[in-house]
C-alpha cells in the first residue's frame, strides 16, 4: 500500500488530504522533515510561492525535497506547486528546480484572477473542472516532458517521468481524477522499487 504526503507549509492541504483519500490510498501532511521518509509521493499545493519557499528555507526542508526528488519518488506541484518544481521561472530562481519547464507566475492577467474552465486532460479526463487562481502556466516545456492539458493555448498540466505539474486547483472540486492519475503514477513507482 502506498502512502502519499501533501506539504502542509502553507495552502490548501486538508484538500489535497481529502482527494487522496477520496481514491482510496492515506493522505498525510508532511510538516515535518522526517515525516518524508514515511511516504511514496509527495504533493506541493497552491498557495504563494514565494511566501512557501521563505517557509522552505526556515524548516530547512530545501535539501530533503531535493533528495526526495533524486531518490524518484513522484512528486506532484498544484499551482505555487508548479512553480516550486520548475527548473526555470520567469524574473525569478528557481525554487526546487527539478522539472524541465518555464513558468510564468500570475499569467493570466489581473482582471481574470479567479476562474473555472472545463480542460481535456489527456490520460484523465475529456471534461475536468479546473479552478485557477492567480495561476502561473508554462511557458516552455523540454523535450521530455509531456503536454497533458492546454487552456487558450497556453500549457496547463504536463508530466515529466516522476513529476506532474498543474497550473490549477485539483483539489477544490468533487472531481479527484487528476489525482487518481498521480496516486496511479505513485503506486507504478513503488511497484518499480520494489523489483
Ligand atoms: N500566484 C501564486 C504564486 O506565484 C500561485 C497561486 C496559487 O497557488 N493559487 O505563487
Amino acid at each position: 500500500m502506498v502512502k502519499i504526503g501533501v506539504l502542509a507549509l502553507q495552502g490548501a492541504v486538508r484538500e489535497h488530504i481529502k482527494s487522496v483519500e477520496e481514491c482510496g490510498v492515506e493522505a498525510i501532511a508532511i510538516k515535518r522533515i522526517e515525516e518524508l521518509k514515511e511516504v511514496d509521493g509527495l504533493i506541493l499545493p497552491g498557495g504563494e510561492s514565494t511566501a512557501m519557499r521563505r517557509l522552505i528555507d526556515k524548516y530547512d526542508f530545501m535539501g530533503a525535497l531535493k533528495e526526495f526528488a533524486q531518490e524518484g519518488k513522484p512528486m506532484f506541484g498544484t499551482c505555487a506547486g508548479l512553480i516550486l518544481l520548475a527548473k526555470n521561472i520567469i524574473g525569478h530562481d528557481p525554487h526546487i528546480g527539478v522539472m524541465d519547464i518555464t513558468v510564468e507566475r500570475n499569467s493570466f492577467g489581473r482582471q481574470v484572477d479567479s476562474f473555472e474552465a472545463d480542460l481535456d486532460i489527456k490520460d484523465v479526463a475529456g471534461s475536468f473542472p479546473a479552478v485557477f487562481i492567480r495561476a502561473p502556466h508554462i511557458v516552455e516545456a523540454g523535450p521530455e516532458v509531456e503536454i497533458l492539458s492546454k487552456h487558450n493555448d497556453r500549457i496547463v498540466a504536463a508530466r515529466e517521468g516522476q513529476f506532474l505539474g498543474c497550473s490549477f486547483h485539483p483539489e477544490l472540486t468533487d472531481n479527484h481524477r487528476l489525482t487518481a492519475y498521480f496516486v496511479e503514477m505513485v503506486k507504478e513507482a513503488k511497484a518499480k522499487q520494489l523489483v
